[in-house]
């Protein structure tokens, strides 16, 4: 049985064609959610770089201070 930690997204940042949620638990993945053509798709990014895959990749905080004041 495997337990997977669930990313807390931060507050989304609105852009033209897309909007980004950083997760707040530190792991520094991105999630980004594309407004384009009529389509709305999800892209999750890691140190600026795509995060390939079907599912939302596991939350694995890097830092002890996950929690922002
Ligand atoms: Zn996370």
């Amino acid at each position: 049985m495997t337990q997977s930690l669930r990313h807390r997204w931060g507050d989304p940042n609105r852009l033209a064609q897309k909007t980004e949620r950083e997760c707040t638990r530190g792991c520094g993945t991105i999630k980004v959610t594309f407004h384009q053509g009529g389509r709305h798709w999800v892209e999750f990014f890691r140190d600026g770089e795509k995060i390939e895959g079907k599912h939302t990749p596991v939350c694995v905080p890097v830092a002890a201070e996950a929690e922002h004041a």
